[in-house]
């Protein structure tokens, strides 16, 4: 089965860009089709800063391959160990449920997508809330699916969306939802019953739960789950005054904490060093020219990662060499200290969108949202724009082209390093098959392909090669 679906990045593209719709405290509750580009959704997100998150680690694995295409990133805070493990698991066994069904379809995993991105809710005082968007193009419907995750650093302990209802309450807000949904278009008295009968599974419907910044209480739910497949999402927002009263003592503090953030995040975790970000600096300028001297453009995808990177730029440094790095956007709100570092230290700093989805699924718009936003983090943290893109999965086409005003960079050297974790392996593979003007594919969210830097820096030097950025390889050829 093969779908062409949306993107999670879409859902943010509708939350982030509208402005309060119907939140007022008159309007006992609203819902909407969690539609993009549907202001009637809109209650607006408070935006969380990632960087501000001490010893916050992305957890990033992708393939760079269009046949079965995948990319997951969720976060690691430190204190947060149990609803780490609850994410893990959650997208370890989605993964592995994607990759088998590639495996038993070979000739159909071309088109098979898969993409987890996440969004901070909530990082403050001793609460921490995080949304997981899978994107999973082999499930049923849309095979958009959301979840909340809320860990409540007072009590140490993972809680559930449904954690944030007092259990006295459930039937009431149960009783409050179904009378918002029936009569929805796509919705039936049925279909809405019998979605609420078995309570024991109210937990997995009821997974998408967060607060408004104005304190509202706003409910989602996937395609299908409460309606006929072609309603679409669903989207349930109660006014504050009316959601208080059925909240759980958690689910007060979380509300309190997304209305008026505390200045930090503590959840009591033992101190967490900050790994040291490296500070070389070189000019942006680099005479080495590439028609007289053997040049190579090394290439890192997907982070910048913590502590990969900075590891990376130190053994850069140490061969006087540049590299290009395609970013993801999502890890670079959360680590803009080391893309700063990137730069500082004479490296070219590229966009490889904000979550990594294949871009040629999307629409002009939707490819121009996951490139602009990035360039826009990119921007943010070291103060340029960048000028060239790498598509994730190398999948491009005319209409991701004419999207946007970057310029697009694929590569001649592919080390499949997110294949083999293997430092030698990768080492050897560039050092074996490497050519003058060669665009070498490696990824820094793996410590394997970081580890196997000081080899391929030590053995090109010594066969004469330069390492410069793609631009200027691109300049000078
Ligand atoms: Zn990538």
């Amino acid at each position: 089965m093969r779908t062409h679906v949306l993107l999670p990045s879409l859902l943010l593209l509708g939350s982030l860009s509208l402005t309060a719709a119907c939140a007022s405290e008159a309007s006992r509750a609203t819902t909407a089709k969690a539609r993009p580009g549907s202001s009637a959704t809109a209650s607006p997100v408070r935006a969380v800063d990632p960087s501000k998150i001490k010893g916050l680690r992305i957890v990033n694995d992708s393939s760079e391959n269009s046949s079965c295409a995948w990319a997951t990133g969720y976060p690691d805070v430190p204190g947060a160990t149990a609803m780490t493990a609850a994410m893990k698991k959650d997208v370890e066994q989605r993964l592995a449920t994607f990759r088998s069904t590639c495996d038993s379809n070979p000739t159909a995993a071309d088109g098979f997508e898969f993409n987890i991105s996440h969004q901070f809710l909530v990082a403050s005082g001793d609460v921490l809330g995080v949304r997981l968007t899978t994107q999973d193009s082999t499930a049923a419907g849309d095979g958009l699916t959301r979840r909340t995750y809320w860990y409540d650093g007072k009590a140490g302990a993972y809680r559930t969306a449904l954690a944030l209802i007092g259990d006295g309450s459930r039937d009431a807000f149960v009783a409050a939802l179904k009378s918002e949904l029936k009569g929805r278009e796509g919705t039936d008295a049925d279909t809405v019953n019998e979605a609420f009968t078995d309570r024991s599974r109210l937990v997995g419907i009821l997974d998408d739960i967060a607060f408004t910044a104005d304190g509202g209480l706003r409910v989602t739910f996937d395609r299908g789950e409460v309606g006929v497949p072609a309603g679409g999402a669903y989207v349930v927002t109660f006014s504050r005054a009316t959601a208080t009263p059925w909240l759980s003592a958690f689910g007060r503090r979380v509300q309190h904490q997304t209305v008026q953030p505390s200045r930090s995040l503590d959840l009591g975790a033992a101190a967490t060093p900050t790994p040291a970000v490296p500070t070389r600096t070189a000019s942006g300028d680099d005479d080495t020219d590439c028609k007289k001297v053997r040049c190579v453009a090394l290439t890192f995808d997907d982070g910048p990662a913590a502590p990969e990177t900075a590891t990376l730029l130190t053994y850069l440094a140490q061969y006087n060499a540049r590299a290009t790095f395609f970013t993801v956007g999502q890890n670079v709100a959360a680590h803009p200290d080391l893309v700063r570092a990137e730069a500082r230290a004479g490296n070219e700093v590229g966009n490889h969108s904000w979550n990594h989805p294949d871009l040629t699924r999307l629409t002009p718009a939707q490819v121009a949202y996951q490139l602009n936003r990035t360039s826009a983090a990119i921007k943010a943290a070291t103060g340029k724009t960048p000028t060239l893109f790498r598509p994730p999965y190398g999948a491009i086409n005319s209409t991701v082209r004419r999207a946007t005003t970057l310029s697009p960079v694929l590569w001649t050297l592919d080390t499949e390093d997110w294949k083999y974790p293997d430092a030698a392996k990768i080492a050897a593979t560039v050092v074996d098959k490497v050519k003058r003007n060669d665009v070498v594919l490696l990824h820094d969210i793996h410590p394997t392909s970081v580890a196997a830097v000081p080899q391929i820096l030590r053995t090109l030097t010594a066969d004469g090669y330069h390492f410069v950025t793609v631009s200027h390889l691109r300049s000078t050829m």
